[in-house]
This record gives structure tokens, C-alpha cells and sequence, in this order.
């Protein structure tokens, strides 16, 4: 079996490359033609001598999933479904704005972790994915796009962690790709460009603040703990006084910074002005001084198995207004891509079942247009 070189950060790809009796640079080089350039074939990395192309030939491949289907939205959002074997596809979300261009990434195919209101929640979990199929997501959609709009220049300018999966529940194979991300020699974004969400998963936001402390969202959903745990079981594992710690503690290795709460607004379950005016208590009561957080209200996405419902426009610029007004930073999140299925949540809705389906489609159409 070749050598997948998407599963390395900088690092491990110098150390293969020095199995091979090749100097660093020699990595370095070979590390922009995959990233910088999008190149997938040896052949055509002229600066790299041909014995070391040739070695490169027999053991080593550049490998992403394959592409069952790209839709674009009318708003200009890409959704791309891959490939990643034994009837799993995940799925990975282009989202262009004005000042920026965002893809939205999955780490897992589907997720464990079960909440209430979430597509990918409802469809449970296949496995985590390798490092290599969470770097091939920006690979392919960073190169795809460039070869659309014929540009060379960066087109993906921010990176979220909040498609399919908890990050953190796959931190080993995470980690190498959040590497590449930043990478200079690769896609070369800032720090701050890059977010990883996460349902609270305490040890490993601990150890993400001490290896690459990346942007942090958390999905925080409910102002006290019976709620949390009735909606995100994991609340019952890692409970609000302790994720919140976490979050001061994160907050240690990325001063300045701000953690994004995440919250989603359920009609009638988390929405009323009780609500907003127990969340704003419960951040007071870290009696940390200064501006360290901010909200972003996410209007609920409904998927048939939920029996969940979406707070009304008004109920969430009334709810944004009391966490304002006490002086948290509120944003409401427009929703996109709704037309294909793409807006946060939905993710999974595509996994298993459905996907199973349309794999079998895909390679039904592949095999017609061989015929
Ligand atoms: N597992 C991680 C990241 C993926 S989910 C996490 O939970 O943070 C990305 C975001 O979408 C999370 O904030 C999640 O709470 C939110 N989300 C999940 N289902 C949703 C839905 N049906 N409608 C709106 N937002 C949803
Ligand atoms: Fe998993 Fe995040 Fe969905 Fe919860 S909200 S089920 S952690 S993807």
C-alpha cells in the first residue's frame, strides 16, 4: 500500500522523506507542489531530482476521497459529497461572503455524540476520518475553485471545523491537519482564520490550547445544565461550571482572543427571556473581567426525524437584544446554502441512510456512462 502524503503536517512529511535519504528542503518543496500547487502527480515537480521523483513513484501517492457530486447554491454556496469508503460520504461546505471565503470541514463521518437537534446527531457514527480525508476537503475545494474562478491566488481564506463530526473526539488526526492549515508552506492561514468547534469534549480543549490554539467555537445551546444535558448528552460527562473553566483556561494560551458560543435557537426550549437573562448570569458568574466571549445565535435547522421547531425571527432579535444589552456580543448567523441542503446541521442528514443511496446513484450513473 503507497503512502497517502495528505496525512502529513511539514514534520512527518520531512521525516518520510528522510527514510528516503532526502534533505528537508527537498520536504519543503515537495510539501508546497501538493498544497501550493495542487499538484497529484511526481512527474510534473520538475525542481525535484528525477530519482527522488522516482522513489516517490513506487511508495508514495496524493490521494483525496472521490467526489460523488459538487452542487452549487443560489446564494453561491458549494457543497461537495465525498467518497470515504464502505458507503460513507461526508460532506464539506464552500461559503463565499464579501470580505471572505470560508469551507467548512468534517472530522468525522457522521458523530457520537448525539444531540438533540442535530441531522448528524440523528444518523449516529461510522468512524473518524484520517488526517488525510480532513486535508483533502481544503485541498480539493481550495484547487477546484481556483481552477472555476481561473485564479491562482487563495480563494479559501477561513476554515471551520463544523461540518460532520466533534472534532476534538478525533484530536490524533485532527492535529497534523490543523498543521497544514497553517502552514505557511501550505495554505499558509492565520490562526485566527481557523476554528475548531466542539460540543465540550474538556481534556482535549485542554490540549488543543496547548498545541495549536486555534480559534475556539463551543456549542453551548442551554443556560443551565438540566437543559444542556437533556440536549447534548455529553453535558451529563462535562458539566457548564467545568466547560466553562476550560474555556477561561483555553483562553490562557490565545490571550485576546474570544471563545464563540454557540447557541441554537429552539422554539419554546432554550428561546425565552428567562433564557437569555440565565445566560447572561452564568457568564457574570466566572467573574472574569473583560470582554472574553461572544454569541452567535444559530436559527434552528429543521430535519424530519427532530420534532424540534425554529424560534420565530422576532424571538431571536428579542433574545439577541438581552445578551446585548448586558454587554455580550450577540451576531445572529444568516443562514446559507439552505437550497442544497448545506446550512449547519444538516451535514449528516446526507450520511448512511441517504448516502448509502446515493452511492449506489453515483456509481450507478458511473457505470452508465461507461456503458
Ligand atoms: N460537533 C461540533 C461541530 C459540528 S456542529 C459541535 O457540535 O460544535 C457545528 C454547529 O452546528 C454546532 O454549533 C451545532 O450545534 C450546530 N448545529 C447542529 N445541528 C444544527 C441544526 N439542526 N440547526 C442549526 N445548527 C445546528
Ligand atoms: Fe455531533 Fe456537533 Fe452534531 Fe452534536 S452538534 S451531534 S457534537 S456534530
Amino acid at each position: 500500500m503507497k503512502v497517502n502524503l495528505l496525512d502529513f503536517d511539514l514534520e512527518n512529511l520531512a521525516a518520510y522523506c528522510q527514510t528516503l535519504g532526502e534533505k528537508r528542503f527537498r520536504a519543503t518543496q515537495l510539501f508546497r507542489w501538493i498544497h501550493q500547487a495542487g499538484a497529484c502527480d511526481f512527474d510534473g515537480m520538475t525542481d525535484l531530482a528525477k530519482s527522488f521523483r522516482d522513489k516517490l513513484k513506487t511508495q508514495a501517492c496524493i490521494c483525496p476521497p472521490n467526489v460523488i457530486s459538487r452542487k452549487s447554491s443560489a446564494d453561491g454556496t458549494i457543497k461537495w459529497l465525498f467518497d470515504v469508503g464502505n458507503g460513507d460520504a461526508i460532506e464539506t461546505v464552500f461559503i463565499a461572503e464579501a470580505d471572505r471565503g470560508t469551507l467548512c470541514v468534517s472530522s468525522q463521518a457522521g458523530c457520537p455524540m448525539g444531540c438533540l437537534f442535530c441531522a448528524t446527531g440523528h444518523q449516529g457514527f461510522s468512524r473518524n476520518l484520517k488526517t488525510s480525508e480532513i486535508v483533502a476537503q481544503l485541498w480539493c475545494a481550495e484547487h477546484d475553485l481556483r481552477q472555476h474562478i481561473h485564479t491562482r491566488e487563495r480563494v479559501i481564506t477561513n476554515v471551520v471545523m463544523m461540518g460532520m463530526g466533534e472534532p476534538l473526539q478525533n484530536y490524533r488526526e485532527l492535529l497534523p491537519a490543523l498543521r497544514v492549515m497553517l502552514d505557511d508552506h501550505a495554505y499558509g492561514l492565520s490562526r485566527r482564520r481557523v476554528t475548531v468547534s466542539t460540543s465540550g469534549v474538556l481534556p482535549k480543549m485542554d490540549a488543543l490550547g496547548r498545541d495549536c490554539p486555534v480559534a475556539l467555537a463551543v456549542s453551548l445551546h442551554a443556560p443551565n445544565d438540566t437543559l444542556r444535558s437533556h440536549l447534548m448528552p455529553l453535558n451529563l460527562k462535562y458539566p457548564l461550571a467545568d466547560l466553562l473553566s476550560a474555556c477561561l483556561r483555553y483562553l490562557e494560551h490565545a490571550p485576546r482572543d474570544f471563545v464563540t458560543f454557540e447557541y441554537c435557537m429552539l422554539d419554546g426550549v432554550n428561546d425565552q427571556d428567562k433564557d437569555a437573562h440565565e445566560l447572561v448570569a452564568l457568564i457574570r458568574a466566572q467573574g472574569h473581567p473583560g470582554a472574553w466571549c461572544k454569541f452567535n445565535l444559530i436559527p434552528f435547522n429543521s430535519f424530519a426525524a427532530s420534532n424540534l421547531r425554529g424560534s420565530s425571527v422576532e424571538r431571536i432579535k428579542a433574545f439577541a437584544s438581552i445578551l446585548n444589552n448586558a454587554g455580550l456580543i450577540t451576531t445572529i448567523r444568516k443562514t446559507r446554502g439552505g437550497d442544497i441542503s448545506a446550512a449547519c446541521g444538516l451535514l449528516a442528514g446526507d450520511v448512511q441512510d441517504r448516502t448509502r443511496v446515493k452511492l449506489r446513484m453515483a456509481r450507478r450513473q458511473v457505470l452508465d456512462q461507461e456503458a
